[in-house]
Order: structure tokens, then sequence, then C-alpha cells
């Protein structure tokens, strides 16, 4: 932080604003009004379902409104109730869910369905305890729903919430440092007659007017009581933190293929980073190693098989939230030994029209369209 800008944030965040109580209600009014004109007409406001909401929430919590939209009509179609949810299979759900990334949310919601109908008689909870002991369903989340589906007065504070409070006091440090005092603003200013609306409009004026960068200040309904833009500091606050460089990965991938004309793909581990998704196999490239040397050890070692490793498919470049990989994918050819899930679930040799019934990390989608678009070797 400048020493500029240090002097000129005074505001601690040991304490909460000691606004009036006139200007906490004419925030709240101003607010509310500010959102019968201009708040957003999205397809799950139309309903006080609390599954539809809590699949819209979850959806939401890493992707833009405009890609989830037809993803939440297509889920909706497809598993219509938490009980046709819970009695999927998984891979079905992690189908539906394909291309929206962040796969853990796709089974939490599953396994959390299951729940609600073991432990809840299929109903979705009122209590925010209760829902807090749901998979996947953190406080934000938890208040997004019971506030939108039972018009509870419960606080929010996703990412666009913390960026207008933030502005709104003129927060001295980046939002990671301030998290108690911005549940505690947020929870201070939730209108309790209208819960609902409040939190909806909130989320509304941080993704519509008070971007992350330019926000609209004179469209804004509490631009008289915002200290950042008293101060002239929107583009400073939220303040940033130092973040560490993002590491980077060079994995090589095998489409291997045997001579009926199929390829091999398997399915990862239950735990962890894309679980219980199918893919191409391959792994991490060591130092010194070719692409060709890395591709041929990860599949003896993953597999148990010996393949050699032919021409260059494609090259792709893809970022997950904490690093970036690169994926180097070359044709191979199955030579010997019979392949055995060493690293992985299962195995499976299937022909290029059976790629379509199962789900796929996005990259690997791409690797599907490169061997689809007359490239394939077989
Ligand atoms: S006045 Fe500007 S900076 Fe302040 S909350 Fe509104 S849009 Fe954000």
């Amino acid at each position: 932080m400048s020493a500029k800008l240090t002097l000129k944030l005074q505001n601690s965040i040991d304490r909460l604003p000691d606004w009036s109580s006139f200007v906490v209600s004419d925030l709240r009014q101003g607010l509310l009004d500010w959102y019968g004109q201009w708040g957003r007409d999205l397809p799950w406001r139309q309903t006080c379902d609390p599954y539809s909401i809590w699949v819209s929430e979850i959806m939401l919590q890493q992707t833009q409104v405009k890609t989830v939209i037809p993803y939440y009509d297509r889920w909706l179609t497809q598993f219509p109730t938490i009980a046709t949810l819970a009695a999927a299979d998984q891979q079905p759900v992690l189908k539906a869910w394909q291309g929206l990334g962040y796969y853990a949310r796709a089974r939490n919601l599953h396994r959390s369905a299951q729940v609600v109908m073991q432990h809840h008689g299929g109903r979705f909870p009122h209590n925010l305890e209760e829902v807090l002991k749901l998979p996947g369903i953190g406080r934000t989340t938890a208040g997004g729903i019971l506030s939108a589906a039972f018009n509870q007065p419960v606080a929010i504070l996703d990412g666009n919430v913390k960026r207008v409070l933030a502005r709104l006091v003129a927060l001295p440090t980046p939002v990671a440092q301030a998290s108690q005092h911005l549940w505690q603003l947020s929870a201070m200013l939730l209108a309790p007659d209208r819960p609902r609306d409040f939190n909806q409009a909130l989320m509304d004026l941080g993704a519509t007017v008070c971007t992350p960068r330019k926000p609209n200040c004179p469209a804004c309904p509490w631009q008289i009581h915002c200290q950042a833009a008293q101060l002239n500091l929107q583009s400073q606050i939220p303040m940033s933190e130092a973040c560490p460089p993002i590491p980077h990965k060079s994995i090589g991938v095998a489409v291997i293929w045997n001579g009926q004309g199929q390829v091999l793909i398997d399915q990862r581990p239950e735990a962890g980073l894309l679980g219980g998704l199918w893919e191409f196999p391959g792994g991490k490239v060591e130092p010194g190693e070719t692409i060709a040397e890395c591709i041929q050890r990860e599949i003896l070692e993953e597999l148990g098989i010996e393949v050699t490793v032919g021409e260059h498919l494609i090259t792709i470049d893809h970022a997950y939230s904490h690093f970036r990989v690169t994926l180097h994918v070359h044709h191979c050819q199955h030579m010997a030994g019979m392949p055995q899930p060493i690293a992985c679930q299962q195995v499976r040799w299937v022909s290029l029209d059976e790629l379509d019934s199962y789900p796929f990390p996005q990259a690997n989608v791409q690797i599907i369209q490169a061997l689809r678009s007359g490239s394939a070797k077989n």
C-alpha cells in the first residue's frame, strides 16, 4: 500500500462504521429501489424451489451467469428433483457438468442430494447449521439459498459482495484479511424485512455496477455514502494481495490406438482434481526428458503397457485455479501388455463415437475434437 493511500485510509477493520440508523436505512432502501428498476431477470429468480436455487448457487460459484444459464436449464430437465439427482449414477452427473469445470461441485451436489434424501426426508433443510453440513455448501452459498428460497435473513459474502462492501467502507486491507469484518458488515446492512431481495440486489450491484474495473459510480445507489467514491479510490480498492507466481506443468498425453481402431481412456481416481472424469493417459514431463520418453514411461508406470510414440496431434494450454498445464498430445500405438488400472479407477478401449458417453475435462474435449477434425490416425 502506498504511503499516500495509507494516509487517506484512516478507518479500521476492528469496528463497524458508525452509521446512524438513518444512513443504514437509506443504504437498504436505496439498494432495494435500484434493484426494483435494474435487477437482473434470471431463471432461478422465478422460483422459490430450494433445489433449483441450490443448483444455481453451486453452478455460479466459479462460473459466469451467461455460461450457467444453459447448464442450469439442461440440469433441471435431466435431474428435476433432489430425488432424481440422488438416484442418478455419478457418470451422467459428471457428464451433465462437463464444460463447467471445478467438478468437485458436481460430485458434492450429487452427494448432498443423497444426504438430503437419507437425513431430511428429501426436503432441503431450512436450518443454517444443517445446510452447512451438506458437502460443497459454505457460508455464502447457504446464505444465498436460505435467503432466496425461504426469505431468511442470512447474510452472503461472495466475491462481488466483498468488492462492493470493501469500497463502501474504503477497506484499508485486502479483503482476505478482513473476512470477519465484511461478514459483519453484510449482516448489518441486510434488510430484515426483505432479505431475499436485498441479497440479490447486492449481488447484482457487484456484477453490473460496482464491477472490478471502472465501476459505474454515477449509476450506483450507494454513491453518496461510498467512501471509496468520495476518496476517488475505486480503482485501488479492494487492495490486491501479493500473489505467488502460478506454477506451470508440461504433460505428455497419449492417444493410444489398438488394431481395431479404438483408443484407450482411463478414469481418474475418485478423490482429487477432476475425480471420476475420464481422460487420455499421460503425465508430467520430468527434467531432461523428451515428450516421447515421458509418455512411454508414464504409460508403463500407470497402465503397465508398452507403446510407440508417433506423430504429434495437438498442444493445449489450459489454466486451473492454482496452476497451468501444457498438454503435448501424441498418437501412440499399443505394442505389448494388457492395460491395467494401476493409477486410475478403470481403463477402457473405446471407439471415437463412444467417447461421447463419457465425461471428460475440458482440455480432453479439445483432444477429441482434434481427433474428429480429420487428424485421427486410424
Ligand atoms: S459508488 Fe462506485 S465504488 Fe462505491 S459502491 Fe457504488 S459503484 Fe462501487
